[in-house]
């Protein structure tokens, strides 16, 4: 099977920066990804790349669409390397978007991110009116007893059936964390899940703390691509997984792994565009276990 290909860069500036322990983020850039077969349906796929995630760059990206030639094949999409996660995920979902897809979405439940700091305090309840009941709030961002008191006033004030996400992006150091967890298992509200308490290199102190404590531990950073995804499951965590579609890899080989064992999902986006958003979540629609919320509830930065 043949395809006729072409691509263009788009880029999006955020009305609000997203801060996170990696810094602040303004634009996002991405490529589209544009595939017409042989009868002339056409299909559409995002190349969105987190490089300091650990996705390939966009500039990586950019190199490999402008090497192909405007005629490609099947064998071109499923032959993309590992290096090239971004590309895996936007020219596979380009191909699945020909044939239509058969999965809705609409049933997902949602879960919304809030400023990190102070801020948060001020905009749970819109998003609460909004419909949300999960809520992802960033920590590591600012000094820990700053944060413990902010998160002391959110608690008591987010109503009963809220369900509360924390995310580190691997900025605590190791008594940070501890201090952090110990807090959240002695919180009146239930804390879904702490996100990537520590750092990458820092694989065996999250497999100790999530054996230590009854808080749920998620690995994001940590599992940013499929390589990684196989890898911490092979080293016996038990936890749950965070999966950026947009930047995992190849939709096909992560299908694949779900079906061979029963894992703990959260489906999250990569701040792509509304075309990278239709793929990850039917992918989400397919493979999220029912009670996750997903965490494609970011309009709050867009808008
Ligand atoms: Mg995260």
């Amino acid at each position: 099977m043949g395809y006729k290909f072409s691509f263009r860069p788009h880029s999006q500036r955020f009305t609000r920066p997203v801060i996170t322990n990696h810094g602040v983020w303004e634009i996002r850039d991405c490529i589209i990804v544009h595939l017409m077969d042989e009868q002339g349906t056409s299909g559409w796929g995002e190349i969105a790349p987190i490089s300091w995630f650990g996705s390939e760059t966009l500039a990586a990206a950019l190199d490999f669409c402008h090497q192909l030639p405007t005629e490609i094949t099947e064998e071109t999409i499923f032959s993309i390397p590992d290096s090239l996660p971004a590309c895996q995920f936007g020219f596979e979902s380009a191909r699945e978007g020909l044939g239509g897809n058969p999965y809705q979405c609409t049933h997902l439940p949602y879960s919304a991110l809030l400023p990190a700091g102070a801020a948060a305090l001020n905009q749970w309840q819109p998003l609460w009116e909004q419909g949300y009941r999960t809520f992802k709030w960033k920590i590591g961002v600012q000094a820990i007893a700053q944060e413990l008191e902010i998160f002391h006033h959110l608690i008591h004030q987010l109503p009963d059936a809220t369900q509360l996400r924390l995310d580190a992006n691997g900025g605590l150091s190791y008594e940070d964390a501890r201090l952090w967890l110990e807090r959240c298992e002695n919180c009146p509200r239930n804390i879904e899940f702490m996100e990537q308490p520590l750092g990458v290199e820092e694989f065996s102190q999250m497999l100790a703390l999530s054996q230590s404590y009854n808080v749920a531990i998620a690995l994001d950073e940590s599992v940013s691509t499929l390589k990684q995804l196989e890898s911490c499951h092979r080293q016996g965590w038990q936890g749950i997984f965070v999966i950026k579609p947009g930047i995992i890899g190849s939709p096909s080989r992560l299908r694949e792994f779900c079906h061979a064992y029963q894992l703990d999902l959260v489906f999250s986006s990569v701040f792509e565009t509304s075309v990278g958003r239709q793929a990850a979540l039917q992918l989400a629609a397919e493979l999220s276990p029912p009670h996750r919320a997903v965490g494609f509830g970011i309009n709050y930065f867009w808008m």
